[in-house]
């Protein structure tokens, strides 16, 4: 069975970054059929708040990557590392150390002052014949991991191809602090083994961490996972993601008005291509994805592509559920939503010309205030000339049949009677109803308003 895992560390918000990973990490399981775990690797106690899990937990929530496992926490796990440490201290796999960190800077400056690269010099590294010193008595060591001396440690990397390392550049790594605390490397490698992860889908920022995790499973007897590492996005300028473009919350995409389905759409195509494929479902991506077709190369953020993407969804999307994530834009910004117009049938008129969410709660809430058209798009459009028109089509508007075929004959029997171009009094007509001269199809507009209101909003500048 196919098992990948998602495994932030809570000391921030869930990333566009980090969305990616776990997009990637879900829609392989989902592809295969298998599972996947969510951990929260929580043992940074200085860095790691409820705040960031919250966050996290929200963004996987929003994007809808639901998890079949979990989220395991590593700070519950800790009896578990500790009982692995001491089984692999019997076992001879790992060994207590006494090297002081003050020992362990002397011997790191000679090395280096020799042009060698520092490291641990294995003064406690037990070996065959060997007579290790005695034990400092009121000193509580480290443990390190015996890692291999001679040979390579390699794996295919899925993303990046074959990578070998050579042991002899790998210290023995310390798996456990002098106060018994397990460290990073160590945890994760036991989860990994002991949640059956079979595929291992992680930023590139680990790949060191990588020929370390691999030796100790191996000295575990566990079955060494497959490994892809995606690289980095970047911003559009080439430079690495920061706030500017795009390394902010994916929260934050919602307040900014963007659906979860364009930010995943968005998020699929970063690093990953299905030939000339732009828009799918998540659905369609999980059929098609795995792991053949991701880029080595770093990915750049592109705004107006996910843009684009979000307009696009915005189309499709039922309007009952777009005025359902409108509604509480609306109200939040003090709007009293009601249903006369309806916010559905606003928005689904509106939907195809917005970008987001928010500029459809712009567009709805000169339904709902208030409305005091600006003074200097009402002198462009309130000319002498439309005035009488004007006039003619309020007072006939409290009588035509109210729906957009009727309101559309009326316009035009208007200007006919006042020989104008049909802009002179349309542009007038949603400047008056809506404060804005772009708008969709006057007649449809006009017809969204309850008739006295348009016959009000109308006539507060033609008695003027
Ligand atoms: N906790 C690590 C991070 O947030 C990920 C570890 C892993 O995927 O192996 O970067």
């Amino acid at each position: 069975m196919t098992r990948t895992r998602f495994a932030p560390s809570p000391t921030g918000f869930l990333h566009i970054g980090g969305a990616r990973t776990a997009l990637f990490s879900w829609a392989y399981a989902r592809h295969h059929g298998g599972e996947f775990v969510l951990r929260i690797e929580d043992t940074d106690v200085a860095r790691s708040t409820p705040e960031a899990v919250q966050a996290i937990l929200d963004g996987m929530n929003w994007l809808g990557l639901a998890h079949d496992e979990g989220p395991f926490y590593q700070m519950q796990r800790m009896d578990r590392y500790k009982n692995v440490i001491q089984d692999m201290l019997a076992a001879g796999t790992a060994y207590p150390c006494y090297t002081t960190p003050e020992e362990l800077e002397r011997m790191r400056e000679e090395q280096r002052m020799k042009g060698l690269k520092p490291r641990y010099d294995g003064t406690w590294r037990p070996e065959p014949g060997k007579t290790l010193p005695t034990p400092p008595s009121n000193a509580a060591p480290v443990v390190r991991f015996r890692n291999p001396l001679e040979g390579t440690v390699a794996w295919d990397d899925l993303v990046k191809g074959p990578i070998e390392i050579a042991n002899a550049e790998l210290d023995d790594l310390v798996i456990a602090r002098a106060d018994g605390t397990p460290t990073y490397n160590f945890c994760v490698v036991v989860d990994d083994w002991e949640m059956g992860i079979t595929h291992v889908i992680r930023g590139d920022d680990h790949v060191n961490n990588t020929p370390r995790q691999i030796n100790i499973l191996k000295a575990l007897g566990a079955q060494v996972p497959l490994y892809a590492h995606l690289s980095m996005i970047l911003g559009a300028d080439g430079l690495k993601l920061s706030k500017r473009h795009g390394a902010v919350s994916v929260m934050l995409y919602d307040d900014e008005g963007y659906l979860p389905e364009a930010v995943l759409n968005y998020l699929a195509r970063l690093g990953w291509s299905h030939g000339d494929d732009e828009i799918f479902s998540m659905q369609q991506f999980c059929e098609w994805f795995n792991l053949d077709h991701i880029t080595p190369s770093a990915a750049q953020f592109n705004t107006e592509k996910l843009n684009w993407l979000n307009a696009h969804y915005l189309k499709q999307a039922d309007s009952a559920r777009l005025a359902a994530l409108v509604r509480p834009r609306l109200e939040a910004r003090g709007v009293a939503v009601s249903d006369r117009p309806s916010l559905s049938a606003i928005i689904n008129l509106y939907k195809e010309r917005v970008g987001n969410l928010n500029e459809l709660a712009d567009a709805a809430e000169v339904f709902y205030i208030d409305l005091h058209p600006r003074a200097d798009i009402l002198v462009q459009y309130l000319t002498p000339e439309v005035m009488p028109a004007l006039a003619d089509f309020i007072a006939g508007a409290k009588e035509v049949e109210w729906d957009a075929a009727a309101i559309s004959a009326l316009i035009k029997a208007c200007i006919a009677r006042h020989g104008l171009k049909m802009p002179k009094l349309a542009m007038l007509l949603r400047v008056l109803l809506t404060g804005q001269a772009q708008t969709p199809s006057v007649d449809a507009v006009v017809a969204l308003f309850p008739r006295e209101l348009a016959v009000k909003r109308l006539s507060a500048v033609a008695s003027k």
